[in-house]
């Protein structure tokens, strides 16, 4: 068993077994969301993604941030949306 230390402090220290399982069980569903995501919208949000916040240059296929001017690979001019 355990002694008692600091007072009400030690009461929260008892309980490192339950964060631990919450944690942990927060993460597993966390994990499977994310899975979920990406087996169910994957390809789809993959591409909203890519079309809202990336240009693909039309001549090397590079993926530049959105606002940007130039592709980043060869140089050409993107138009922005
Ligand atoms: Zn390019």
């Amino acid at each position: 068993m355990y002694k008692k230390r600091e007072g009400g402090k030690y009461h929260l220290a008892a309980n490192p077994f339950t964060v631990i399982f919450l944690g942990s069980k927060c993460k597993a569903m966390m994990d499977e969301f994310v899975n979920n995501m990406e087996s169910n919208a994957s390809d789809r949000v993959h591409k909203e993604f890519e079309n809202r916040f990336s240009i693909k240059c039309p001549i090397c296929k590079v993926v530049n941030l959105a606002d940007s001017k130039y592709c980043n690979a060869c140089g050409t001019v993107l138009s922005s949306k």
